[in-house]
């Protein structure tokens, strides 16, 4: 994909994206970070409904639905309201300094019964739900999972954006607005996205620490394959490659009773050095 007079256009081979204008928009910004966010709605065309209507005062620039399709709906030279009362490095008010992914997502379930039920009352099977405790929160809960056909279809938008727009970093709008705010959530693989996307601008080897004691080391990208061992918290990986949210690492010293330094480890255990 690439960026055409501040408008996201794909290239041969890839699904065409469409603008849809949203009101919810004013002046000329140079934003410096992408803030991904979850809708919490029940479908694409909802929130792109939403953001059409002029009484929502809310906005974002891409929408992307559970099947990768991708919706512009404010040039990303304009600023979108998708960030609210926000602060980060020293800046508040991010709409002016940011641009804006929506995901959809109906977010945070709870459990009713035996069912996960989002906030607007549908429920959920299991397979769509992953339990997870949120960086900002002390207690697990139930989080709808992205696909990842999104997945993929918000690293591709994201590349082209990152460097046509040269800029500082991707947030969470749980980051900029940790008290208020809990999206994009623990079922978004941010660690694994941010090496991919800005994997291109860095020429040094990504070294990652895990964060939680007991992680396990398997030998491949998924609950299914065997631990060939726990690593401690503090233990320093390099990261090689990814399945998803699955890190191929390499230990960057010895750890006793582990035989291979290569192995895989859920993204979500470890943090950046
Ligand atoms: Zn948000």
């Amino acid at each position: 994909m690439r960026i055409s007079q501040h408008k996201l256009v794909a290239e041969n081979g890839e699904a065409a994206v469409s603008f849809v204008n949203s009101p919810n928009q004013s002046g000329v910004i140079t934003p410096a970070y992408l803030i991904i966010h979850y809708t919490a709605g029940g479908s694409a065309q909802s929130s792109i409904n939403w953001f059409q209507n002029p009484g929502a005062n809310a906005s974002a620039h891409l929408v992307i639905g559970l099947d990768g399709k991708i919706t512009q709906m404010v040039p990303f030279n304009k600023k979108a309201y998708h960030a609210g009362v926000s602060s980060w490095a020293g800046l508040s008010g991010l709409n002016s300094y940011s641009i804006g992914i929506e995901l959809d997502n109906p977010g945070k379930l709870k459990r009713v019964g035996n069912k996960w039920v989002s906030w607007f009352g549908v429920e959920y099977p299991e397979s769509k739900v992953i339990i997870a405790k949120h960086k900002n929160q002390d207690t697990e809960s139930g989080w709808h999972i992205f696909t990842p056909v999104q997945i993929e279809a918000c690293i591709k938008a994201s590349l082209a954006i990152y460097s046509h727009y040269k800029l500082k970093d991707i947030l969470g709008h749980d980051d900029i607005a940790p008290g208020r705010k809990e999206d994009p959530g623990p079922a978004f693989p941010m660690a694994s996205f941010k090496s991919r996307v800005k994997g291109r601008q860095e020429d040094h080897a990504a070294m990652f620490k895990t964060t939680g004691e007991g992680v396990r080391f398997r030998t491949g990208p998924g609950l299914n394959y065997d631990a060939a061992g726990k690593l401690k918290k503090g233990v320093t990986v390099e990261f090689i490659d990814n399945v998803m949210d699955w890190f191929h690492v390499k230990l960057a010293q010895p750890v006793a009773g582990i035989s291979e330094p290569e192995g895989w480890v859920h993204s979500s255990l470890l943090g950046r050095v």
